[in-house]
């Protein structure tokens, strides 16, 4: 699923109206619901046909459809019946007399969709772009959230979609396809679901189509003519990844799966189908991140919904279920490096002011959003997973499939199911990381080195300084020269003591090694990184004598940074206290008043750089480093190192897509280096004696 799921629903309770209060009355069943849809890209028109059949009912049934909409006529059986519509909500009165039998609603509307897509957007956190609705010659894109059909207040019971277009326009929607066929003038195709899930999107596009069967489900993938050659990679990767999924968590739940090419850069999962942006299908490195992403929401998300009153869990699940494990996959040091990234975007980017607990995340909206919604989601899950081993985890998570496809389920309902295969009680554990904003921040206290019998003993505590302390086991290792030992220390209060034992001569203890826990990292422990300069909470630009960059293209770096509203001064009168400021250097500044260091490896001069032995002193050549404020503690500065104008024109933009990296280096039109400086971790050393 994605955040246009997010945005419906913010939208539904926002900007459409709201419906008469109906609490007491139950709301009319829907039977099923037939569209019938005609586009004409040439016009930017859609031209519908919808019939609703509602189970028997007396009064007035309501329906959700943009308000941009003209409708044409409404009747049922054949004559007119009476109704309003306005602001997007449509009420329709049944009529009277039908007594006892089931009554066919039908409408006739159309719908005008002129607003262009972005082409060029700054920043990709929101990935809709804004766009809900979008018919042109180039593709057509009608999100869930478009009001492209009546939509009825409860999901059809079954429901048949019928698209007409231009012939060389295939159309793409949910559910199994019944039918496609492309006539001298016409395409037309037929796609049935005959268990709804939730509101629906089309897409349709001058697609190549190729397609294969296993185990009864369609694979599928509509792509444009210029990416038709990857057909092959993504087929087989739906294969493979649709196999994986089914083992551990249960049959795929639909009847087909597309992978479909959309003509702006978004990822979507919807029910059986993900829609992928055209520059993002061709990157190499998507079909086995984002692809396998948007597969595990046919399980999570698509399969078993929802049930937004204790929050999204979805993102975080499958982020956990799909980004992470296929890192863990690989090897154990990629899984650490994935967990540690998401405890530094935590750290760096989610401010005080910006958190939220997690059962109030709905849906991604930026940088801060994400690292709640989909990175500590994502350890929670891990935590639950080390408390209850892998056999509970995933026997839980079957569970849940099975109890819930089709359904929605909470956060409760997964906190059950573990505790039910684990035989205990997992909620108050879970409930701790749900209602509270932040994470532990903890510390080393006391900590002392000595004798004992034969061999040593460290001793101190773990101070929690937050106001409620959290329960968690925190492991902790001491390493010694030649052996180490990993222990787990339960923490409950706020200062919780440790005792460890090793035969040889301990050099150092280390908090969560491995970084199982979910906790705020604190300033030393987290890599200097471009995600860092995103999350400041005050930041400044300072341009130096030798910036090689127009102001425009500065406020271009910044805004996409999510930094519009920093200042921009000179070095030579800067007017701020620069001690006070994160800083974002454009050009090298002089070192006598702020004497800025890098790590090994990196040199940087006004007209040239080095990194990892290479010199860079081309016009097209632009350095970008983050490292740590020589002036303050816990504060940043980075360098904006453009060897010309066009330089920072070319790059400037680019830069933010590259968050979790402290180096990056670009040449040639293109990110030759990047890289991560290691952070120094929480860490307790013993001197040599
Ligand atoms: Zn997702």
């Amino acid at each position: 699923m994605k955040a246009a799921l997010l945005i419906v629903r913010i939208l539904l309770l926002v900007l459409l109206p709201t419906f008469p209060a109906l609490a007491a009355d139950p709301l009319p069943v829907v039977e099923r619901q037939e569209l019938r849809v005609n586009l004409v890209p040439d016009r930017h028109l859609l031209e519908g046909e919808s019939l609703v059949t509602f189970a028997p009912f007396a009064g007035r049934v309501f329906l959700n459809l943009s308000s941009a909409a003209a409708i044409d006529r409404i009747s049922v059986a054949g004559k007119g019946v009476h109704y309003t519509f306005s602001g997007g909500a449509l009420a329709v009165d049944l009529p009277k007399e039908r007594g006892n039998a089931p009554a066919t609603v039908r409408i006739a509307y159309r719908i005008t969709y002129g607003k262009q897509v972005p082409e060029h957007p700054a920043s990709s956190e929101d990935p809709t772009y804004g766009v809900t609705g979008s018919i042109t010659p180039a593709g057509v894109f009608l999100g869930s959230d478009a009001g492209w059909y009546p939509d009825p207040q409860v999901l059809p019971k079954y429901r048949k979609v019928k698209v007409t277009a231009p012939a060389g326009m295939e159309a793409v929607t949910s559910g199994k396809r019944l039918e496609r066929e492309t006539g001298k003038k016409v395409f037309r195709s037929v796609w049935e679901e005959k268990r709804p899930t939730g509101e629906l999107s089309l897409s349709a596009g001058p697609y190549d189509i190729r397609e294969r069967q296993v185990n009864g489900v369609a694979i599928y993938t509509y792509l444009y003519p210029q990416n038709a050659r990857l057909a092959k990679t993504y087929l087989d990767a739906a294969v493979k990844y649709i196999g994986m999924y089914s083992k551990l968590f249960g049959p795929y739940p639909f009847d087909k799966f597309a992978a479909v090419e959309n003509f702006f850069p978004t990822g979507y999962g919807y029910p059986s189908y993900t829609l992928l942006g055209s520059t993002v299908i061709r990157l190499p490195f998507i079909v086995d991140t984002s692809f396998p992403h948007e597969i595990a929401h046919c399980w999570w998300g698509n399969g078993v919904r929802v049930d937004y009153r204790e929050g999204n869990w979805s993102e975080g699940l499958v982020t956990y279920l799909a980004d992470y494990l296929l890192e863990e996959k690989k090897s154990p040091a990629a899984a650490l490096d994935y967990r540690l990234r998401l405890l530094s975007e935590y750290a760096s980017l989610v401010k005080p002011d910006r958190d939220f607990p997690l059962r109030h995340f709905m849906g991604r909206v930026d940088a801060p959003s994400r690292a709640v919604g989909y990175g500590k989601a994502a350890m929670v899950f891990h935590m639950v997973r080390n408390r209850i081993g892998d056999k509970a985890f995933f026997g839980a998570l079957q569970d849940v499939f099975r109890e819930k496809l089709f359904k929605t389920a909470t956060w409760s309902d997964f906190a059950k199911a573990f505790s039910r295969r684990a035989g205990k009680d997992l909620s108050p554990f879970m409930t701790q990381w749900l209602v509270r904003p932040g994470g532990p921040h903890l510390s080393f206290e006391g900590v002392t080195l000595r004798r004992k019998g034969r061999g040593w003993q460290v001793s101190g505590n773990i101070v929690q300084q937050n106001s409620r302390p959290y329960d968690l086991t925190l492991p902790l290792r001491v390493e010694g020269k030649n052996a180490s030992v990993l222990e787990k220390v339960p923490l409950s209060g706020r200062t919780s003591p440790f005792r460890i034992s090793l035969l040889s001569r301990p050099r150092r203890v280390i908090m969560d090694p491995d970084a199982e826990v979910f906790r705020v990292l604190s300033p030393e422990e987290l890599p200097p990184t471009v995600n860092l300069v995103k999350g400041s909470g005050k930041l400044a630009l300072v341009v130096t004598d030798t910036c090689q960059a127009e102001e425009g293209t500065l406020r271009d770096l910044l805004q996409s940074l999510g930094q519009g509203a920093a200042p921009v001064v000179s070095e030579e009168k800067p007017g701020i206290r620069l001690a006070d400021y994160d800083l974002l250097f454009c050009g090298m500044p002089r070192q006598k008043n702020f004497p800025l260091e890098f790590p090994a490896g990196i040199g940087a001069a006004p007209k040239q750089f080095t990194l990892g032995g290479d010199r860079y002193s081309d016009f097209y050549d632009l350095l970008f480093v983050v490292t740590r404020h020589p002036l303050a503690e816990d504060r940043t500065a980075a360098l904006f190192l453009p060897l010309s104008r066009d330089a920072a024109d070319k790059y400037a933009l680019k830069i933010t897509h590259y968050g979790k990296y402290g180096y990056l280096a670009f040449s040639g039109g293109e990110n030759r280096r990047k890289g991560t400086f290691s952070p120094a971790g929480n860490v307790v050393e013993f001197e040599e004696k």
